[in-house]
Formats: C-alpha cells, structure tokens, sequence
C-alpha cells in the first residue's frame, strides 16, 4: 500500500479500506510521537482535505476510530470500583462545566479519571482553565491518575503523547488546513481518545450554535448521533445532551475568570451555567445507574452542590494535585488582568443575542485562547457578560467587563450584543437528548 493510494481512493469518494486507515492512523502515531513515519505532514494534509470534502461513511469512520483508539496506550481502570465513566463536551465558549460537574459525580460516588484537553481557537479547553491554579499539576501519568482515582474519586490530567497519538497529529494539522469542522473526523477524534482514556460510558454534551463547532441545531444532532452509534458499537455506552451555544455558557470567558465562576457555582450560586452543570450531572447519574431518571439525577446532583459535598470534594481534588484548596473560595490567588473596562449598552431594548462565536473571537484575541497549537495563553484575560438573551437593558446600563493587558475599543463587546425593542425568549439550556433508552 503506498499513501498515494490512500488519498486517491479518498479523493475519487471512497472508500478507504480497515488496512488503509490502521496504516494513516499507524503513520499519524509515529509523526506525533518522533519516530519514523511512512507519510508526510503534506500529504495528511492532502487525505485530510480530501476527507472533508468527501466525508468518511459510518463504517470507514468506525474504523478510523478503532485504528486511532489503538495507536498508543489505553488506561487500564482495573481496581477501580465500576461504572467507568466520562463526561464530554464538544466545544463551547465559556464551558467551564467539568470543574464543577466532577466534583458533583465523584461527591455521588462515582470514579473518574479523565483527560482533558487544551482551549483551541474559540473554544475554551480544560487545561487551562485549571492551569490558573497556582501549583495545580496537570501532566499525571496514567498510573498516577489511576492511583488518585482511587483514593479520591477524580483524576484529572491533560493530553499526551501516550493515549491516541494518531488524534494528536491529525487534530494539529486539521487545525492549520481548515479540515476541523468535519464530522466523521470529529467524531474519530473524540471517540478514539474517550477509549483510549479506559471509559466504558460516557455522557456527551453535544454543543449547538455559534459558537460551537456545530452552528444549528440539525447538525448537532447528528454529531450525537455518530457519536453515540459509534461509541457504542466499540463498546462505550453513550448517551447525549444537545445544548444551546449560542450564547456563551455563563457569565465568564477567559480562563481564570472561568474559575472563578465555576467557584461560585460550586460555593452555592445558582446561574444559567448552574442549571446547564446540573443537566449534565443528571445526564452522567443516570447513565451510570446510580438515578433511575435524569431528572432524580438532576435533583442528587443539586442536593451534592447544596449540602456542600461538591465543594469538599472539589478541594480534595485540587489539593491532591498540588494545588490551593482554597482557590474555589477565595480566588485572590488566582491572576488578575492589569486593565478591566466596564461596557455599556448603547441603546434602550431587550437583549435579543450575544453571539458567542463573536464573544469567543473576541476573548481569543485579547489572550484568552490560541490561534495555533503552540500559541501561549494569557490566563488573567478575558470578559464578562453581564446579561443573557432575553433581559430587559437601558441605554448606559453596564452590561459587560473587559479584562485585558492594555486599552480596548469596546465596540467589539457591542458587536456580539443585539439589543430589539421586543421582548425575547431565551433558548432553554437543553434542547435535546440522544441515545436515552
Ligand atoms: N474535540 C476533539 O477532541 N476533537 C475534535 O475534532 C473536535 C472537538
């Protein structure tokens, strides 16, 4: 087999054989981990471009996936008690909700070790998220996180080149060849790392809107539903919430903001990112058996924020990984920006969207995000957003921060907000559910 045949058989519409894409997945694993490698950064770029105009069928992508879950290590959950479960999302502005619904699931119960990833273009990531944490170490090794889970109930680490190297590779260079948004190589990507990471169920949160990979809600939904087809026939019980993205998830974008957000949550606030982290915990409860429904789930899950169970074991994880307990409580530890400019509405009305594609180009450029892989993140940066779809404003009224490096022209701010002379109804935080039996 040569790779010139493999980007044919794509181009010309395919398909690519099993032993065809074991091979690209094989060549993708030696490319992110320094060895030797049959095939040429350029020439995935060719299969990869090929690929999004010609789109991988269910099977070609079963197989993709099955190939990338295989190119590295898989963690071995052995000794922990079961369900082994994991939680994710698609990719959001401002989705901070794996800070706050781990400690939920592990207060309930549950055993989790996860690896996340880090913030690319507009949408936030994880890592760093709590790389603001001053101490907080995020490059466990599988064992490491194995042992912690054990002891603890969550382990959290970030990507490496151990666990699906092939996803590394193709997701850097879709990246720089404008091949991301492709489902069937989303839904690889994604799926192949929730194997490798030892999960045997997972609960997606599947974003809809504009600032998600998937702009309305059709294509979302079909992104659930190759992810849960797929997951499921390799074995990983899935199940998935279709949330609203059109507006960023809570009041925060940038990183250390975003802690302080999901500490708000965690200490008792209760918000439309409040809401949505309770969705998703109820979704993962009842998934793993420990709810009969999702809405009994939702329920333990706003008993485990209120009774303050959630926050114990929202400090136990931070301490057990080198960082301060405390940072959910009092976030003075965690990076201030040197500049914070107030935003006012510049008209009377109601707000009829905050566009959270805009909000996140936004907050990319000030530093909060990264426009290449190697790009360094400014953690302090970022917004506030002051007011949801359907508030009532008048002109003058604060309804935004910028926490930037220097001076900002807040017309950008502007521009992601419509203010109409009409009330407005907001889109409810869950707008569907795939894979529920
Ligand atoms: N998240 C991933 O891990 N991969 C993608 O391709 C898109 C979102």
């Amino acid at each position: 087999m040569t790779i010139l045949e493999v980007i044919a058989a794509r181009r010309d519409g395919g398909p690519n054989t099993p032993e065809q894409l074991k091979y690209l997945a094989r060549a993708a694993a030696d490319l992110a981990t320094g060895a030797k490698s049959e095939v040429e950064p350029y020439q995935f770029s060719a299969w990869l471009m090929a690929a999004y105009l010609n789109p991988l069928s269910l099977q070609e992508t079963r197989d993709l996936t099955a190939a990338m879950a295989n190119s590295g290590e898989r963690v071995d959950l052995t000794g922990l008690p079961k369900p082994w479960l994991d939680k994710h999302s698609t990719g959001g502005v401002g989705d901070k909700t794996t800070l706050v619904v781990l400690p939920i699931l592990a207060a309930c119960g549950l055993h989790i070790g996860k690896m996340s990833g880090r913030g690319l273009g507009i949408t936030g990531g994880t890592i760093d998220k709590l790389g603001c944490i001053p101490g907080l170490r995020l490059d466990l090794s599988p064992q490491q996180v194995h042992d912690q889970v054990q002891r603890i109930g969550i382990g959290l680490t970030g990507q490496s080149s151990v666990l699906a190297p092939a996803d590394k590779e193709l997701y850097k260079l879709r990246d720089v060849t404008g091949t991301v948004a492709s489902l069937p190589l989303i839904v690889s990507s994604i799926v192949s790392k929730k194997l490798a990471g030892g999960a045997e169920m997972v609960a997606y949160d599947v974003k809809a809107g504009s600032g998600a990979f998937m702009p309305t809600l059709t294509k979302a939904n079909e992104l659930a539903e190759w992810l849960i087809q797929i997951g499921n026939d390799l074995g990983l019980k899935s199940v998935a919430a279709i949330t609203d993205m059109d507006q960023p998830l809570g009041r925060t974008v940038g990183n250390a903001l975003e802690v302080v957000e999901a500490g708000e949550v965690l200490c008792g606030a209760q918000s439309r990112f409040y809401e949505h982290c309770i969705a998703m915990a109820g979704l993962a409860l009842n998934l793993a058996g420990i709810a009969i429904t999702i809405g009994e789930g939702q329920t333990l899950a706003a008993q485990t924020l209120a009774n303050g169970k959630a926050l114990e074991k929202a400090r136990e994880w931070i301490q057990a990984q080198g960082g301060d307990p405390e940072v959910w409580e009092k976030p003075d530890v965690l990076p201030k920006a040197p500049v914070i400019l107030e935003v006012v509405a510049d008209r009377s009305g109601w707000i009829s969207e905050v566009n959270a594609g805009k909000i996140g180009e936004f907050a990319m450029e000030l530093g909060a995000g990264r426009k290449r892989a190697e790009d360094n993140i400014e953690p302090a940066v970022g917004l506030e957003i002051l007011i949801e779809v359907g508030d009532q404003v008048q002109k003058g009224q604060r309804i935004g921060k910028i926490h930037a490096r220097a001076q900002q022209n807040t017309s950008q701010f502007l521009q992601a907000i419509k203010i109409g002379p009409d009330p407005v109804q907001q889109r409810p935080v869950v707008l569907g559910y795939k894979g529920l039996s």
